[in-house]
């Protein structure tokens, strides 16, 4: 069922053509932004009433307004199936403990006497968390972006969902729910493209209520959803693209086949454009884990989704000769999830450089990453974790230097300040330094 790559015969080729080797989406964020284009720019002039004509046309129901009311979530909260709820508490609670421990305090560094640079740790005010609900709804997404938010310390946070028709255009129930589990107030029925164009603009609400903009939109979504955030970025800020999702698994002939297909399908069940790959030093494991996706996937329920999204070229299984070369592969796919199966599993996971989280053993698999290890499910695709990091308390502080010298700190490196700044040919920069001593 994967398409094969075999790289054992020759040596690996360099890392910007291995890359291109790679399996990868050909319908990846690039490809659809000139359709995202005019959904952010149409929902930028016309505000809401664009959004909801998009709300119209992609989820086929026009609801009444954007904001959800505070008693539709509680209502959803008392409503939520207690397994679920104790479900969700469990997702909460080991979050909360991994991103409490992200907080940072201040850092204050001494640099001469009487200079000193305090680097203070400032959250965001207001953001927006995307929680998606086309294919499937997620309100595991609705905890992974709210928990580090709060842990940050953001004043104001609203929750973004498209709406469902067979909900009355309202986000699903378990989204409210899970919004309303972890105390938040305001959630807006709004998705895709147009959700996050809305959340940077703002806009006014049917009943007239103010939809005040935010400054920085996160979380999952599909390629559209990616796309809008890549056009927003700068207006706003952003976490990293986390786009269709991704699972790379760096086996050995220890791994178990059935554990690996399972793991491979899991993923493929996000999307048919989530990409599953299959990175061994064992052709003998490839062949198993063929066949047990062969006898596996028939029996999941999104069958034709998997199998879409196992056959397409984003998916497939690379041959390589000997751990060291798979390490190689890996780091040069840079997956959003990368499980190692292989002996000394743990040795070989710290020795990869580029993975948005790492899955380490056999009991492991992501699907605990993405509602109860207590990590962030919310991670880097796309390639994007080769210079980014998953959602954490990080991602919504800003490092702000605070600079605070003496006149007589200032004077003892004003000479230095004016010799360079006469390097760079700004004089008037020296000058504003020896302005301060000028007789
Ligand atoms: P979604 O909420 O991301 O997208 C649904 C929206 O897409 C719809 O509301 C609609 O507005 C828009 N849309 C659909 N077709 C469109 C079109 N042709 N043109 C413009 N807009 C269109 O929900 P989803 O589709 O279920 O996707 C969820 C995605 O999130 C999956 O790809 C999943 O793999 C991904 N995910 C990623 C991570 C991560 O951290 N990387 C985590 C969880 C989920």
């Amino acid at each position: 069922m994967l398409r094969r790559l075999d790289l054992r015969a020759a040596p690996l080729p360099r890392t910007a053509d291995l890359r291109g080797l790679l399996p990868r989406a050909d319908v990846d964020v690039d490809a659809v932004l000139h359709q995202v284009r005019p959904i952010v720019d149409a929902v930028r002039e016309r505000g809401v009433e664009a959004a909801l004509e998009f709300a119209e046309q992609f989820e086929k129901v026009r609801p009444s307004g954007v904001r959800v009311p505070v008693q539709t979530l509680n209502g959803a909260l008392a409503a939520l199936d207690p397994s679920v709820r104790t479900a969700l508490e469990t997702s909460i609670e080991r979050a909360r403990k991994v991103h409490d421990e992200q907080r940072r305090a201040d850092i204050v560094t001494g640099v001469v006497p009487g200079g000193t640079v305090t680097e203070r740790f400032v959250p965001v005010r207001r953001v927006g968390l995307y929680a998606p609900g086309g294919l499937a709804v997620y309100p595991s997404s609705v905890v992974m972006n709210v928990v580090p938010a709060q842990a940050a310390g953001v004043e104001s946070l609203v929750v973004a969902s498209p709406p469902q028709a067979e909900h009355g255009g309202l986000p699903h129930p378990t989204i409210l729910a899970a919004a309303a589990l972890l105390g938040v107030e305001e959630v807006w029925a709004v998705g895709g493209a147009q959700a996050v164009a809305l959340l940077a603009y703002g806009g006014t609400d049917t009943d007239g209520a103010e939809l005040a903009p935010v400054d920085m939109v996160t979380g999952p979504g599909n390629v559209y959803v990616t796309a809008a955030k890549r056009l927003l970025r700068g207006f706003i800020g952003i976490d990293a693209e986390a786009g269709p999702t991704e699972i790379a698994v760096l086996a050995d002939h220890t791994a178990d086949p059935v554990h690996v297909a399972a793991d491979l399908i899991s993923q493929a069940e996000h999307d048919p454009n989530a990409a599953s790959v299959l990175v061994t030093t064992s052709p003998a494991l490839a062949d198993a884990v063929d066949a047990e996706l062969g006898r596996q996937v028939p029996q999941t329920k999104h069958t034709e989704r998997i199998r879409t999204a196992l056959t397409g070229p984003q998916s497939g299984a690379v041959l390589v000769d000997g751990l060291a070369n798979g390490i190689t592969v890996v780091d040069a796919y840079a997956a959003e999830h990368l499980e190692i199966q292989t002996e000394d599993a743990r040795s070989v996971a710290l020795q990869v450089r580029n993975a948005g989280a790492i899955f380490v053993g056999p009991y492991a698999p992501v699907s605990l990453g993405d509602y109860c290890a207590g990590s962030n499910h919310v991670l880097p695709t796309g390639g994007c974790a080769r210079h980014s990091a998953g959602l954490s308390v990080q991602t919504f502080l800003r490092g702000v230097h605070i600079v605070e010298y003496t006149e007589d700190a200032l004077r003892d490196v004003a000479d230095q300040v004016v010799t360079l700044a006469t390097a760079e040919d700004l004089p008037a920069h020296g000058q504003a330094v020896t302005a301060r001593f000028a007789p």
